[in-house]
């Protein structure tokens, strides 16, 4: 009888049980986390669910029963401590082991916090990650109209973030180092649309504001920028980015690079151990270079082709990266990588508000598509990138021709 074994129980690792059991595996599978949650969805913690009453039942991943019926294990709350690999064995923090013929390391990543003088002993200072994040965030909000909240950080999570406390009543303004909002993943057209839906909607989004300090006065606190400039807080939420989960890897003595370093069928460099989701860093073969993805697609597609090649199928990856974001009434579905684009053409919908696309392409090369309030955009994006047809930028960028990909494709 095999064990798997599966250290982090969330997107990637969860997806990845499920999909073992269904690949036929019929050993044991034990999943282990810290977060004594059961495993729950990670997007809607700063969209739908941060601002509804909503428990975390109605969140989760999978139900409770559906664990015991593929006989899949579930140990949370506990913190593994070391792989050791001449013993084949994981180390918990309470002293005990377990041991694996395989391996699978799915933990994620943790938020940056970052070193502010005052950060830490701040008050209601809350990153946005877990479960109980959120709870804390809601119950703390709900309790108190009108509470100034800073959010220091203006990319996806911090602006979902501002979005929902303003909904929830929230007094919210977000704090930008950057000249603009979500500079390191979209085209200025982007970041200006999106300056300008928070503006609208009643919250401050403020850019080249780099907090250099926080007083804690008592009851609130005070975020200082280097501008001098000065923002009352009585909560203060920390979304500038994320640390990869990958000590335990490390350790082991795995290759490291800007992740836990994995081959197309998600193995590490010991091919008893694999690695997926946000935690690893893989090659992409449609941009043919090696990148580390923060998305519910990549944890899931790597969980999949990681449980093919436990049970021994030939596969590998070969996902095209894609995410999404809801702020107010806007959604914004996004594919492809953008980085190292040469042009941007923005495609507006004649006769409809807030319905554009943002087409990035390196030469005749469709890099990426960001598509707001615009599924057919995405559609589109995604079969154009992955057809590689070349394009006709100029009715592709003009509102009256008929957007449909007949039209679109170069003659
Ligand atoms: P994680 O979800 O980080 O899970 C790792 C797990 O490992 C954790 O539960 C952790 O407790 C556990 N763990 C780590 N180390 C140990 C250890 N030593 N011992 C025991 N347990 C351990 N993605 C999208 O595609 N679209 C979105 O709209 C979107 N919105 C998001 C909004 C928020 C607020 C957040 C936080 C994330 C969002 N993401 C979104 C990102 C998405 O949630 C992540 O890409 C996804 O959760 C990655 O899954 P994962 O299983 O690789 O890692």
């Amino acid at each position: 009888n095999q064990n798997c074994v599966v250290i982090g129980a969330s997107h990637a690792g969860v997806n990845f049980a499920f999909a073992l059991r269904r690949e036929g595996w019929e050993g044991t599978i034990t999943m282990i986390d810290i977060d004594p949650t059961l495993p729950y969805h990670r997007p809607p913690l700063s969209k739908a669910y941060l601002t509804s009453a909503d428990s975390i039942e109605k969140n989760l991943l999978k139900s409770e029963e559906s664990y015991v019926k593929e006989n899949i294990n579930l140990k949370l709350g506990v913190w593994v401590d070391a792989i050791d690999r001449e013993n084949k064995k994981v180390v918990l923090a309470d002293g005990t082991s377990l041991g694996y013929d395989k391996l699978v390391i799915a933990t994620g990543a943790r938020p940056i916090m970052p070193p502010i003088p005052g950060l830490d002993t701040a008050n209601n200072l809350f990153p946005l990650r877990s479960a109980a994040d959120v709870s804390n965030i809601r119950n703390t909000v709900t309790a108190n109209e009108g509470l100034k909240v800073v959010v220091i950080g203006g990319g996806y999570i911090g602006l979902e973030t501002a979005a929902s406390l303003k909904k929830l009543g929230a007094d919210v303004t977000v704090l930008e180092r950057e000249s603009r909002i979500l500079a390191r993943v979209t085209a200025p057209e982007m970041s200006e649309f999106f300056q300008k839906l928070h503006a609208d909607n009643g919250v401050a989004v403020l850019t080249e504001k780099n907090v250099v300090s926080i007083e804690n006065n008592g009851e609130s606190n005070t975020v200082i920028c280097s501008d001098e400039t000065r923002y009352e807080a009585d909560m203060v939420i920390v979304g500038v980015g994320i640390h990869v989960n990958k000590e335990l890897a490390e350790k082991a003595g795995l290759t490291i690079e800007n992740g836990i370093l994995v081959n197309e069928k998600s193995q590490t460099s010991d091919e008893n151990i694999y690695a997926i989701g946000d935690c690893t860093f893989h090659h992409n073969p449609h941009y043919n270079r090696h990148i580390r993805l923060e998305s519910v697609q990549n944890a899931v597609d790597q969980a999949k082709i990681a449980a093919a090649a436990v049970i021994g199928k030939d596969c590998a990856y070969d996902a095209l990266p894609w995410f999404w974001s809801d702020q107010y009434d806007v959604k914004l579905q996004m594919v492809g990588l953008s980085q190292g684009y040469d042009e941007v053409l923005v495609r507006k919908e004649a006769d409809k508000e807030n319905c554009f696309s943002v087409w990035y392409f390196k030469g005749d090369t469709l890099l990426a598509v960001d598509a707001v309030n615009n599924a057919k955009a995405y559609v589109y994006g995604t079969k154009f990138i992955k057809g590689g047809e070349k394009l006709d930028k100029s009715k592709l960028s003009d509102p009256m021709a008929e957007f449909k990909p007949a039209n679109l494709i170069a003659q």
